[in-house]
């Protein structure tokens, strides 16, 4: 990803910077700076610079340190065995890398796939919290020390006595005259929540993540406050004597990491139960896919999976690098922000002739797929971000969420960079752009624009409204390009020996089109109110409005003499009123109504449609005396349309959690109200339940 412009030493020089820099906010600030995932991919984009040229490797280069300097306040101890980091793997292949060069080592050269019963391994999930080395002398825990550089961390043995889960006293008859257990101290994602509201009540910055929380909570110098941060440990890692064998009633030694795990739950430690014992890579790749869905369900935050060479002794001859172990190997989930260079701004046009502003850049792998445009929302965003030519950004894909760009790395804006502007013209159909005072859209008003007849197709015949199958984006393209059709009522007129001679078309996907075009006009009223893609009115408000004026011409009576029966509909506003009123005032939808009448679409309820209705209207729906919180994006109901529809049944909508919140409805990226919820035991509901219990 290293820019074309810019030459390895000073793209090397720039990320040592940049990355030392954030490293310090992160490892003693705990105020982290960027996303660990994007200063994940900014270290390995160093690492490859160093690695093809030696020369740009400098000792104060990040890669050849392990955390940061040990904090003031807490005297620093040297580890009696280096404390290291962990070697990440990205994906699959470089696993399998690992892998190879583990067996390698131990004279192996066949397939990685293969099984080598002394080459098993252990999967561990990776808890996202911090690191701790426990020093029990004669079974007493006497010290307790951070990972700090990796030779000297902080001593901060008062505050670990204040964790519950650590045993002060190891159950061994006989114990060793010492032992060092490691671990990951960590903050429950429930106590994470109450941390940040109880900071955000005195005014203090709120912590980025349970790991920050967690290093904050233990180098605090008052133990009490510790304590009161519940904080909570696994451990993973033993080291005993040399020769040091059990005595009596104790268990034996363990020779192996998975053996190790159960010794250290026998003598008193919490282990991980979800570890498990992994003969081969297949059985790595199925654990790893497995906690990939599973952890989100965790108590605690988890960001990957470790994966440990199971035989001690081989662990021993595999030894170290400079700063992790060669037997061990962390797999990281699929990261969900990433850096890229920018390449380009430009505009979408919408069916609504909404103008987004979009990003390109340089693609990369983000959740799963590979990713090259992000939006940018809206004029306002593009001047927030204050983007430059050749900026890095930062974009965050989640999941199925649609790419959108989070935040420029500024120090990385090359010398002499020009701010980006947005167009002033649409990108389509060169008209002039248009932005009322009060919006944050910018949108082309020419009704006649090919990107909003484009946009006003697809939607007609989407999977919400029309269903017609067959008539995908590509050929309404052609069909616009073409000037073959100008409104949704041309796709009816279209023949079949014009459709034929469309790219990609043959008689047979052409006799299915055509079919589909039929049978599309007799689909429910309800579809076809929706699929005419009147601003505000969606799948919801279309069927509640279809309901109660089963057919277009009554809605557009009722929506231009008499718009109060309009909001009069359970779940519909005044701003969907307006935008009625407006849609079926316009000469333009008129004519296209009656020519869509002419056509044999229905435009009105049918006799089931009707029967079924009046069915459902003998249920009342009451939520009286019910309160509601919304938090996040709901998959298809707007913020305004889900509390419209829990206001119509007598619910109330309010914008803080209490032990009285009869019930969250929280959508994706839900934030604090959500963890707030599941605190004080609130209901929390998806989209889909609050529409069933709306509908109940
Ligand atoms: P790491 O977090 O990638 O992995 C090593 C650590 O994993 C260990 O020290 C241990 O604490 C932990 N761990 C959890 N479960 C474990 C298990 N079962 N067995 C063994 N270890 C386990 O490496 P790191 O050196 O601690 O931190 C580097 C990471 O920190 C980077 O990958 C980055 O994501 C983040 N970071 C972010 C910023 C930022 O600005 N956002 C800056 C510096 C570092």
């Amino acid at each position: 990803m290293t820019p074309t412009s810019i030459t390895p030493p000073k793209r090397a020089a720039e990320l040592r910077q940049l990355l030392n820099q954030a490293a310090h906010s992160y490892y003693v600030l705990d105020t982290p700076t960027m996303e660990d995932a994007v200063y994940d991919r900014l270290y390995r984009e160093l690492l490859d610079l160093e690695a093809q040229d030696s020369s740009l490797l400098t000792p104060d280069s990040p890669t050849q340190r392990i955390g940061g300097a040990p904090a003031q306040g807490f005297a620093s101890v040297q580890h009696r065995i280096p404390l290291l980091s962990l070697d990440n793997a990205f994906n699959v292949d470089e696993l399998t890398g690992w892998y190879v060069r583990l067996a390698k080592l131990f004279g192996h050269q066949s397939n990685p796939k293969t099984p080598q019963p002394d080459l098993s391994m252990v999967g561990e999930l990776k808890i996202d919290g911090n690191a701790l080395a426990l020093s029990y002398e004669h079974g007493v825990l006497i010290r307790a020390a951070t990972r700090g550089d990796g030779a000297n961390g902080e001593e901060i043995t008062a505050n670990v006595r204040t964790i519950a889960s650590i045993p002060l006293r190891l159950q061994l008859e006989h114990p060793p005259a010492w032992l060092e257990v490691r671990g990951e101290a960590f903050i429950p994602n429930r106590t994470f929540a109450d941390i940040n509201i109880a900071r955000g009540k005195r005014g203090d910055v709120a912590f980025a993540n349970p790991r920050n929380a967690c290093a904050g909570t233990l180098r605090q110098l008052d133990p009490k406050v510790v304590a009161s941060r519940q904080l909570d440990f696994f451990a993973y890692t033993l080291h005993l004597p040399d020769n040091w064998q059990a005595k009596a009633h104790d268990p034996a030694r363990p020779m192996n990491q998975w053996a190790a795990l159960q010794w250290l739950q026998a003598i008193g430690f919490k282990v991980n139960p979800n570890s498990a014992l992994l003969p081969d890579l297949t059985a790595v790749e199925n654990f790893f896919k497995l906690w990939d869905e599973d952890r989100h369900q965790l108590p605690y935050a988890t960001d990957g999976v470790v994966v440990k060479l199971n035989d001690l002794q081989l662990q021993e001859t595999a030894g170290f690098t400079q700063k992790a172990p060669r037997w061990a190997i962390a797999l990281k989930y699929a990261a969900e922000e990433a850096p890229s260079k920018l390449l380009r701004l430009t505009c979408q046009v919408g069916r609504t002739g909404a103008v987004t502003p979009v990003a390109e850049f340089e693609a990369i792998p983000l959740a799963g797929t590979s990713v090259s445009r992000a939006t940018l929302h809206n004029a306002n965003r593009v001047s927030e971000l204050d983007l430059h030519s050749g900026d890095t950004i930062v974009v965050r894909k989640a999941g199925e969420i649609i790419p959108e760009v989070i935040g420029v790395l500024r120090e990385l804006r090359p010398a002499g960079a020009q701010t980006l502007k947005l167009p002033h013209i649409c990108p389509e159909c060169q008209s002039d752009l248009v932005r009322e005072e009060d919006e944050a859209a910018t949108r082309c008003v020419n009704s006649s624009c090919p990107a909003i007849l484009r946009g006003t197709l697809r939607h007609w015949v989407s999977k919400g409204a029309l269903d017609i199958d067959g008539l995908g984006s590509k050929l309404i393209e052609q069909l616009v390009n073409r000037g073959l059709v100008q409104s949704i009522a041309d796709l009816y007129a279209l023949e079949a020996n014009l459709l034929a001679s469309m790219d990609r078309m043959g008689s047979k996907s052409t006799a299915n089109l055509i079919t589909a075009l039929q049978a599309s006009k007799s689909k429910p009223w309800h579809k076809q109110l929706y699929g005419l893609g009147i601003h505000h009115v969606g799948a919801v408000n279309a069927k509640a409005l279809a309901k109660k004026f089963p057919s277009a011409a009554t809605l557009a009576n009722v929506a231009c003499k008499a718009p109060e029966q309009i909001t009069s509909v359970f779940g519909v506003g005044n701003e969907i009123a307006q935008s009625l009123q407006q849609w079926f005032a316009t000469p333009a939808n008129q004519q296209l109504l009656g020519k869509l009448k002419q056509l044999g679409i229905s435009l009105e309820a049918n006799e089931d449609e009707l029967a079924h209705d009046t069915d459902q209207n003998q249920r009342t729906v009451s939520l009286q005396g019910q309160t509601f919180v919304l938090t996040g994006t709901l998959p298809t109901l707007s913020r305004s349309e889900a509390q419209a529809l829990i206001e119509a049944a007598g619910g109330k909508v309010n914008s803080s959690v209490s032990k009285n919140t009869s019930y969250v409805v929280a959508g994706v990226e839900a934030g604090s109200k959500l963890n707030k919820a599941e605190t004080l035991e609130v209901t929390v509901l998806n989209q889909e339940e609050l529409l069933k219990l709306l509908a109940s």
